[in-house]
């Protein structure tokens, strides 16, 4: 018996091209699409972000609006395509596994300055990522500065050799936490620490490195961050820096 086809669904394949990598574009489709009860996949590939997604007319064209007039803060859209597709029938909404594809054209967002929630969070004593220097979230941290190829995920960013604690990893798979998804998601159990060390004292280890690293006067104070060694600067103290001549 040949299925019949509901005439009043329809089923979209949308491509979006532009800085649409690392800025938490997927979770923000999958809240969307959830939100207006619309059903299909999104997945990155090497060109930017693939959708299919299937629902009433009304609810696919308020999703389509949505995608251009919410978009996550550190996303830019360059380009977008929407084309008709056959009705299959999705059972719910998903975010699939990344594709690579020959077009590498996918742009990954600059680094972007710790985000107001997460400056909540790095000085409240009571949480869980207190003073820790590589908070993140998915609106804000490393980005440009860690990946190593597209699509971006995990697996192909410097923070790959860090697997997530479990704690961690319950906020990258519950959609309604603000690090849904996030790829650099860390935190002081599971990821990276901070650490002084002296050129010619490997044996010398500092209790709290940023404060040792303040007192050091005369000195070339070379900082590696999650993406290597990007910065070298003088650690001069202020009565030297302010001394004329
Ligand atoms: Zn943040
Ligand atoms: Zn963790």
């Amino acid at each position: 018996m040949a299925t019949s086809v509901n005439p009043t669904i329809e089923r979209w394949r949308i491509i979006v091209e532009g800085i649409v990598q690392g800025v938490g574009f997927r979770p923000f489709v999958y809240g969307q699409a959830r939100q207006l009860g619309l059903s299909g996949f999104v997945f990155n590939d090497s060109s930017g972000v693939n959708i299919e997604i299937e629902g009433a007319p009304a609810a696919l064209d308020a999703f389509k609006k949505v995608l251009t007039t919410r978009t996550p803060p550190l996303a830019r859209i360059h380009f977008l395509l929407v084309e008709s597709l056959p009705v299959v029938g999705s059972a719910s909404f998903i975010i699939s596994h990344s594709r690579s594809g020959a077009r590498r054209l996918a742009l990954i967002a600059p680094d972007s300055a710790t985000c107001d929630d997460c400056l909540e969070e790095l000085f409240n004593p009571a949480d869980r990522r207190y003073a820790y220097p590589f908070i993140n979230c998915t609106n804000c941290g490393p980005r440009f500065n860690i990946v190593k190829d597209v699509p971006y995920d995990r697996d192909k960013t410097t923070m790959a050799p860090f697997r997530t604690c479990r704690t961690c990893q319950a906020e990258y798979d519950n959609p309604l936490d603000r690090r849904f998804h996030a790829q650099p998601n860390t935190c002081p159990v599971c990821g990276p620490q901070v650490s002084l060390l002296y050129a010619h004292r490997k044996d010398l280890k500092a209790a709290n490195p940023v404060e040792a690293a303040r007192q050091l006067s005369g000195t070339i104070l070379a900082v590696k961050g999650p993406g290597g060694y990007h910065l070298a600067c003088n650690a001069l103290s202020n009565e030297a820096v302010s001394r004329p001549g």
